[in-house]
């Protein structure tokens, strides 16, 4: 039962820092994969890029307007010949010559000869009549170059556009697009295999029976697992039976990382701990934090398994410290932790105990700072408190109370915009 121990395994006090170097030693960048690009987005970029071409690819125009010889300008106002047009998609027919001008709209290649674009708000076409129109005067002289955008201005054969580590964004998928380039080679997600445990615990369906509890926290960290990039598969609730918990994380394709809940803590009837123990290698830490004190790390196989403790804010702030960063650690990421800022702390936090406090809490601007306040009932099993939530507040492990008025940092959750 739950304190007799069937095998021997010294339990540690580790601080949440030495915990999350501990883990993530063990995780690096996973292969790279061909992505459409689209798909890419949020990803890595496991190569670096270079353009094989010039962006854009030829001298073109940056505005609606007329093709002329600088030279021809310089004395402007000016009137020129109109010898024809250039649209956009089309090539000029001819050549721009002493006291000429083409019509040219943006994105059309500027005709030999000319090397600059005066815009039609610069000429007198607008009082002219609108077809066939043989002349042009130009009010004011123009710059060699002027509205013309040159080719591999943006981009030329030969530049390094991308390199490995970059996140895609739109931007980086955009220059892609303009290099030709249908797919890129990215960091691919990890399959991420996660596991309930607990006699008590029933998935999604049937009525509760007495004494039993809904499964919340598979979807819990299913949710988060996505937010932080992996691909979650979920295995259900095992019985707090070693023979259950052996197969449910058998029954499925070999995921890049095993999560499970519950069956951690001091008391538990140590299901996970004694499989990891049978097929594999475990560690079970007492992290200097609160909630989630419990954490196991090991190993089945070859496959890292991290054993969140069962209560369901204890599993989200274990996760949120230790799985986010070894997933995106996986995906390529160098920013593995949830961004941090500095807020007020408007309240008074007391922090018996001396572990590293993740209060569940909002943040939010005023005019000249940001205010951190919590949310209510700070109990690991009240979820409330995190829904309420947009950040946690960290109160270090160095002080047993924060005083209003105080600066502490704050974890902003995934997504959150601060209003
Ligand atoms: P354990 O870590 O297994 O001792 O579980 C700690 C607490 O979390 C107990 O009150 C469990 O009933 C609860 N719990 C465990 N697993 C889950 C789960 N999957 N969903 C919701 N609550 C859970
Ligand atoms: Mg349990």
């Amino acid at each position: 039962m739950g304190t007799e121990r069937t095998w021997d395994m010294p339990e540690t006090m580790i601080g949440v820092d030495d915990a999350r170097e501990r883990i993530l030693a063990r995780f690096a960048p996973l292969e790279a994969v061909a992505t459409p690009i689209v798909d890419a987005l949020g990803m890595v970029a496991a190569r670096n890029v270079v353009s094989t071409v010039d962006v854009p690819p030829f001298r073109n125009s940056a505005m609606d307007g007329y093709a002329v010889r600088s030279i021809d300008v310089a004395d402007a106002p000016v009137v020129l010949r109109v010898t024809g047009t250039v649209a956009a998609g089309t090539v000029p027919d001819r050549a721009v010559g002493p006291g000429e001008s083409m019509r040219i709209m943006t994105g059309a290649p500027i005709p030999a000869g000319a090397d600059a674009v005066v815009r039609f708000e610069e000429t007198d076409e607008s009082s002219r009549a609108n077809n066939g129109l043989a002349e042009i005067e130009i009010s004011r002289p123009v710059q060699a170059r002027e509205n013309v955008r040159e080719a591999g201005e943006d981009v030329r054969a030969g530049d390094a556009v991308i390199s490995a580590g970059t996140v895609l964004g739109p931007a980086e998928i955009g220059i892609l697009a303009s290099l030709n380039m249908a797919t890129v080679d990215v960091h691919r997600r990890p399959r991420v295999a996660i596991l309930s445990t607990g006699d008590e615990v029933v998935d999604l369906g049937p009525d509760l029976q007495p004494g039993q509890i809904r499964n919340s926290n598979s979807h819990t960290i299913a949710a988060l697992v996505r937010q932080a990039g992996g691909e979650p598969v979920l295995l259900g609730v095992a019985r707090d039976t070693t023979d259950d918990v052996h197969d449910k994380l058998f029954a499925s394709d070999t995921p890049d990382l095993f999560v499970t809940s519950g069956g951690v803590s001091v008391g538990d009837y140590d299901v996970v701990k004694n499989v990891l123990k049978a097929e594999g290698s475990i560690d079970v830490w007492q992290v200097r934090m609160k909630p989630g004190k419990p954490l196991a790390f090991g190993t089945i196989g070859n496959t890292p398994l991290l054993g969140l403790p069962g209560n369901p804010v204890a599993a989200l702030v274990s996760f949120e410290q230790f799985g986010r960063p070894a997933i995106r650690r996986m995906l390529g990421h160098s920013q593995l932790s949830l961004p941090e800022l500095d807020a007020i702390s408007m309240e008074r936090l007391p922090n018996p105990g001396r572990r590293r406090h993740f209060v569940r809490g909002v943040v939010s601007r005023t005019s000249a700072y940001l205010e951190a306040r919590p949310t209510g009932d700070q109990g690991s099993a009240v979820l409330m408190a995190a829904v309420r939530a947009n950040c946690f507040i960290i109160v270090p492990e160095t002080s047993d109370v924060i005083d209003p008025g105080t600066t502490v940092r704050v974890q902003l959750f995934d997504g959150t915009l601060i209003t």
